[in-house]
């Protein structure tokens, strides 16, 4: 650590931010035994209410953390995506059928998540210094040295790591020099909630109406919607605007007990780097794109979850920092792809030329009525289809059911703050030497800091090459990170020495 001359509060990591993003990687931090302390420039949390949808790859990552109750309390469920154009349906997505324990998307505040997570920072043992202000950072090879202003006063704070989960404008990332790549979105969005009088369809859904004025409905808790619309001008009335598009469909249909009609503008950039040194990059500091499709916030959490479980042991000095390098490798590419298909979205909301909307919407009708291409697209939207099998901290064996670098499945579960091992095969066969593997895993487990949990399927139900015994190393974030059908504890062993660029010696 660098010598602070004059002294100074000394933590492992600093986190600016205590947005979705901040407040999960805190207090996944913290669960882990890592002093973090989490800065909030703003009194209080944020009462106008941004993201509203949380896709169901959030939904099973905040289920390993016990979360999943308080959530589907406080939510609501939205089974479908319906598009429209020009009066007419064009497609469906069912989104029971994503493959996951949480075939919907929850409808919920951003303010109720946010709530959600300060409770369970607040579990962890963890706070938020409000009124607190990231103002200079001062970074060093071995550290940071950042200037906080609170209340007036300015102090220095000695950080290993700074994470910058400070929003679009991040102070952070200004300061590490790190660019946003990209472009703005022109025209401009509008959003308000409201209940809707004359409404035909179902409550559990999203809409999408591609007509001249763009909307977009989600439903929220007690029959409320969040309408998204692109408005006919700085001045229209936002209701008149919306309200000219859903009664193409519903006619009878008003808006009644309308909430914070808001106009603001948007941008789909990626930061060139999410980390440079010793600074860290998650969340809208790290990526913008159009919300469109409500993947803002679900891709922060996603950020958070890949990224705590790597600082983690890097800062108890079980790994090398080189481990850190993977959160870009794996985390920059999704965000890049999030923006583009924001990007494709947006484009194709907005086009006003008869002839490109009427080929934009054959385009869609027949994307949905194909088994595979709506199959893509309900993974897409649910956030399934995230894979990190290029990532130079995975070891894959043969196969591809549950190849590593893949999510694993939620009929498996994973709780520990450590990588979950699973053992796969058939435990009764006699020469298998099945319950000796296991009993050997379980030991690997006592002394490790890395793998912490065992679990046995006694199956090969799962996995393609059905009969031969196969581990799977399962990663706290919920990927599998390595998978081997011979040799296990000496796969394991190289896994290891991957994922902490330190020798090991399991196999031994
Ligand atoms: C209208 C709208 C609708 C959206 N809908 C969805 C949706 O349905 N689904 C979805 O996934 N996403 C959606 N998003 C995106 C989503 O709101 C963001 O992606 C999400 O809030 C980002 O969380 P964050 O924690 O990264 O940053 P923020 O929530 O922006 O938090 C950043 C925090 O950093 C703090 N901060 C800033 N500067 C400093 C400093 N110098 N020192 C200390 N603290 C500082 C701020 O006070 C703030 O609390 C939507 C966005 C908009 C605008």
């Amino acid at each position: 650590m660098i010598d602070l001359a004059g002294g100074g509060e000394r933590v492992s990591v600093l986190i600016a931010g205590a947005g979705p993003v901040g407040l999960l990687l805190a207090a996944e931090l913290q669960r882990r035994g890592v002093s973090c302390k989490l800065i909030d420039a703003r009194q209080g949390p944020l009462h106008w209410d941004r993201a509203t949808v949380i896709h169901p790859r959030s939904l099973e990552s905040l289920a390993s953390l016990g979360l999943i109750d308080r959530f589907l309390e406080a939510g609501t469920k939205q089974r479908a995506v319906k598009i429209y154009s020009g009066g007419q349906l064009l497609g469906t997505l069912d989104l029971s059928e994503c493959g996951s324990a949480y075939g919907f998307n929850l409808g919920l505040s951003e303010e109720t998540t946010e709530s959600i997570l300060s409770d369970y920072l607040c579990a962890m043992g963890g706070t938020v210094h409000r009124s607190t202000r990231l103002v200079g950072a001062n970074v060093h090879d071995d550290g940071v040295v950042a200037e906080i202003e609170q209340d007036g006063d300015r102090y220095r704070v000695q950080a290993e790591w700074i994470v910058g989960c400070d929003g679009a404008h991040s102070p952070t990332r200004e300061l590490s020099g790190i660019v946003l790549e990209g472009h703005d979105i022109t025209q401009p969005w509008a959003v308000f909630d409201a209940s809707i009088a004359g409404w035909t369809d179902d409550f559990e859904l999203n809409v999408g109406y591609l007509d001249s004025v763009p909307v977009i409905l989600t439903s929220l808790p007690e029959r409320r919607w969040r309408v998204y619309l692109r408005p006919r001008s700085a001045e229209s009335d936002l209701v008149d605007d919306a309200l000219s598009t859903v009664r193409q469909y519903a006619a009878s249909a008003s808006f009644i007990d309308v909430a914070n009609p808001t106009r603001f503008h948007c941008s789909s950039k990626v930061a060139s780097r999410f980390r440079s040194g010793r600074v860290l990059l998650a969340g809208d500091a790290a990526h913008l794109c159009s919300p469109a499709q409500g993947h803002g916030m679900n891709t922060g959490l996603q950020d958070a979850f890949n990224l705590a479980w790597k600082l983690a042991l890097v800062c108890r000095g079980v790994a090398d920092s080189t481990l850190l390098d993977s959160y870009d490798v794996e985390r920059r590419p999704v965000a890049e792809m999030v923006a583009r298909s924001g990007d494709m979205t947006d484009f194709g909301e907005m086009l006003t030329d008869p002839a490109e909307r009427r080929e934009r919407d054959s385009a869609i009708r027949a994307t949905f009525a194909g088994s595979a291409s709506r199959h893509n697209e309900i993974v897409a939207e649910t956030e399934l289809n995230v894979d990190y099998s290029a990532s130079p901290i995975v070891l894959a064996g043969a196969g591809s059911a549950l190849a590593a670098g893949q999510r694993v499945p939620d009929t498996i579960t994973v709780r520990s703050a450590g990588h979950t091992l699973v053992l796969c095969g058939d435990a009764t066969a006699e020469d298998s030497g099945f319950a000796s593997l296991l009993d050997a895993l379980r030991k690997v487990v006592d002394g490790s800091s890395v793998f912490e949990a065992v679990v046995s399927l006694g199956t090969a139900d799962l996995l393609d090459g059905r009969g031969s015994t196969t581990l799977l190393a399962v990663r706290p974030d919920g990927y599998i990170g390595m998978r081997s059908e011979r040799d296990h504890l000496a796969a394991l062993e190289r896994y290891q020495e991957l994922v902490t660029a330190r020798p090991s010696a399991i196999a031994t």
